[in-house]
C-alpha cells in the first residue's frame, strides 16, 4: 500500500485506518486495475473509488442512479475539501454548463452522473475531450446490481455501460454492490464485461445483528409493542407493508406512548422529510415506514429493524435489516408475519404488472424467504447460505440459536389438512378449513354441509393456532398455495400428492405453543 493513500484516508477522511479489503481494492484500482466489488451497506464502498479516483491523474467518473445519494456524496466530499459535482436532471442548463466546463479543465475530482445522462452523445463526447485532456481517473459503476435482472432495482441503462470499456479501454472500472448472490454476481461481470476484473468479496455478516422471528398474533401490534419495550428512547425502523398499514401501526404506538413518526411515497414531500430530518437529528424517535424509507439513510445508531409485515425478498430483508447497527454496536432485527402476509404478497405479485416469467421469479423468491422465517437452523447461517456464504452456525445471536425451536412430527396432521382442503373443494381460506378439521358447527359450515365430510372433526387433537401454524408452514413448503383469484383459497400443488399419499414426513416447527400430545420432540 502506498503511504499516499493512507496519507489522504487520515488528511482528508479523518479515518485511522482502512476497513477489510479496502486498502487492496484501492492499491489494485490505483494502479489500473479493473475491480468487482462486492460488499454489505455501510462496509465503505465509497473510499474504494473515491480514494483511487485522487491518487490518479484526472476526474473519476461515477455512475450512480440515485439522484438523492448522489446529492448527498457531493455535498459530503465538498465538505472535505473534495472538488466533486454531480450531473444530473435537477440542474439547469447553467449550472450543467458550469461542471462541464470544470471537468475540461481539469479542475474536478469526481463527478457523479446518472447512467442515462452518461449514455448521451453529447456526455459521450465531452468524455472523450476530457480523456484527451486532463484524463479520467477511473470509471466507478456504483449499484452495479441494476444491471441484473434478477436482481430488483434493473435499469436497462446500465446494460449499455460496456460502451465505457469499449471506447477507453485504458481507463480502469470498478463496480460496487451490496447485493451478492450468485445469479446477480454472474450477471453483473457477464453484462459489464468484467471477466478479467479481481473480485473483492467481503463477508456479508453482521455478527453485532440479533435476528428474531416470530408468527403473528393477530394484527401483531401486542408483539411489537412488547419488543418496542426493550429499546426504550432508542432510535429504529418499523417497516410495515402498505402505505395504510404505516399509517394504522403509526397511530397505534403514538397511543401507546411510543415516539413514532410515519413515512411513505403517499405523504406530501414537505411532512416525509420533516419526518426524516426528525429521525436523522432526534434519539429515541421510530420511524414507521415502507420500503420507500431507508435508501442512503446512513445513521450509524438505529438499533433496531422491526418489520411487522413480511419483507418480499431474502435480499429485501438482508438490505433492510442492515440499516440497523452501522456503529458495530448490538442491534437487532425482528420480524413478526403470518399467513394473511403471504397471501397479500402472493396477490401483490400476482396482479403486478411484470410479465408470467417474473412473476415466477418474485414467488419463488417470496417461498424462499418463507422457508427461511421457517427454518429451525442457525439464521445467521441460513441469511449467508443465500448469498453463497458459508457460516458454521450455532451463531449464537439469533432466536434459533438463543432458544432451539421445537419441531414434531407433522406427517399425519399435513395429511389431514392437505385432505381436508381437498374435500372442501379447494375453495376455502385456512379459517374455514380448520374449523372443518376441528369439527366447529358453525352456520358456514351447515350452508355447505361440511358437518357431513368425512373430514370433519378429524383434527379436534390440534387447536386453531396450531392448525394455523400447520397451514402456514404448508403454504411456506409450497405444499398448499393461495388461489390468488379466489380470495386466498388454498389449494393443493404438484408437490402435495407424496405427502396425502404417506411417502413424505413431515416435520413442523412447533410454534408458539406446544406440539400436541404425544407428538412432542426435540431436535437442535
Ligand atoms: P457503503 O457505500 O458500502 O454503504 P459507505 O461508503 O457509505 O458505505 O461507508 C459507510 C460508513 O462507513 C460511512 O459513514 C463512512 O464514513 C464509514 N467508513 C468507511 N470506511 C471507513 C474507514 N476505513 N474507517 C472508518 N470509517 C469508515
Ligand atoms: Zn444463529
Amino acid at each position: 500500500m502506498s503511504d499516499s493513500a493512507l496519507d489522504l484516508l487520515r488528511r482528508i477522511f479523518g479515518h485511522t485506518g482502512f476497513r477489510g479489503e479496502q486498502a487492496q481494492i484501492v492499491e489494485h484500482v490505483r494502479a489500473g486495475g479493473d475491480a468487482l466489488v462486492l460488499m454489505p451497506t455501510g462496509g465503505g464502498k465509497s473510499l474504494c473509488y473515491q480514494l483511487p479516483a485522487l491518487l490518479r491523474a484526472g476526474c473519476g467518473i461515477v455512475v450512480s442512479p440515485l439522484i438523492a445519494l448522489m446529492q448527498d456524496q457531493v455535498e459530503g466530499l465538498r465538505q472535505l475539501g473534495v472538488r466533486a459535482a454531480f450531473l444530473n436532471s435537477t440542474l439547469d442548463a447553467a449550472d450543467a454548463a458550469e461542471v462541464e466546463r470544470q471537468l475540461l479543465a481539469g479542475e474536478l475530482d469526481l463527478l457523479y452522473v446518472a447512467p442515462e445522462r452518461l449514455l448521451t452523445g453529447r456526455f459521450l463526447s465531452l468524455l472523450e475531450r476530457a480523456h484527451a485532456g486532463a484524463g479520467i481517473a477511473l470509471f466507478a459503476i456504483d449499484e452495479a446490481h441494476c444491471v441484473s435482472q434478477w436482481g430488483h432495482d434493473f435499469r436497462p441503462e446500465y446494460r449499455q455501460l460496456t460502451v465505457l470499456h469499449e471506447r477507453w479501454p485504458d481507463v480502469p472500472r470498478i463496480a460496487l454492490t451490496a447485493t451478492a448472490d450468485a445469479p446477480t454476481r454472474r450477471e453483473i461481470v457477464e453484462r459489464l464485461a468484467l471477466e478479467d476484473a479481481r473480485q473483492f468479496v467481503s463477508s456479508f455478516d453482521r455478527p453485532n445483528l440479533r435476528y428474531r422471528i416470530m408468527h403473528k398474533d393477530g394484527g401483531g401490534l401486542r408483539q411489537l409493542l412488547d419488543f418496542l419495550a426493550g429499546h426504550r428512547g432508542e432510535s429504529g425502523i418499523v417497516y410495515a407493508f402498505s402505505r395504510k398499514r404505516v399509517e394504522a401501526v403509526a397511530e397505534q404506538l403514538q397511543a401507546a406512548g411510543v415516539r413514532a413518526l410515519p413515512y411513505h411515497a403517499g405523504m406530501d414531500a414537505a411532512a416525509r422529510a420533516g419526518n426524516q430530518r426528525r429521525f436523522l437529528q432526534e434519539d429515541g424517535v421510530v420511524m414507521v415506514a415502507t420500503i420507500a424509507f431507508g435508501m442512503g439513510i446512513d445513521k450509524p445508531d438505529v438499533r433496531f429493524v422491526a418489520h411487522v409485515d413480511l419483507p418480499k425478498s431474502i435480499e429485501g430483508y438482508y438490505q433492510e435489516t442492515g440499516r440497523a447497527g452501522r456503529d458495530g454496536e448490538p442491534a437487532e432485527a425482528w420480524l413478526s408475519y403470518g399467513l394473511g402476509d403471504v397471501v397479500n404478497l402472493r396477490q401483490l405479485i400476482q396482479q403486478g404488472e411484470a410479465g408470467e416469467e417474473r412473476k415466477r421469479l418474485e414467488l419463488r423468491k417470496l417461498d424462499a424467504l418463507l422457508g427461511y422465517c421457517e427454518t429451525t437452523q442457525c439464521r445467521r447461517q441460513a441469511l449467508l447460505g443465500w448469498f453463497g456464504e458459508t457460516h458454521p452456525g450455532a451463531c449464537g445471536n439469533c432466536d434459533n440459536c438463543l432458544d432451539p425451536p421445537r419441531s414434531w412430527d407433522g406427517t399425519e396432521a399435513a395429511r389431514k389438512a392437505l385432505s381436508c382442503v381437498y374435500r372442501t373443494g379447494q375453495r376455502f381460506g385456512a379459517g374455514h378449513v380448520i374449523d372443518v378439521l376441528r369439527g366447529v358447527d358453525s352456520d358456514k359450515v351447515r350452508q355447505w354441509g361440511h358437518e357431513r365430510l368425512s373430514t370433519w372433526g378429524i383434527g379436534r387433537d390440534l387447536d386453531e393456532r396450531q392448525w394455523r401454524s400447520v397451514f402456514r408452514q404448508l403454504v411456506a413448503a409450497g405444499l398448499l398455495e393461495a388461489d390468488v383469484e379466489h380470495h386466498g383459497a388454498l389449494r393443493l400443488t404438484a408437490s402435495s400428492g407424496p405427502v396425502l399419499r404417506g411417502e413424505r414426513t413431515l416435520r413442523f416447527r412447533s410454534e408458539p405453543a406446544p406440539p400436541p400430545r404425544g407428538r412432542k420432540g426435540r431436535t437442535g
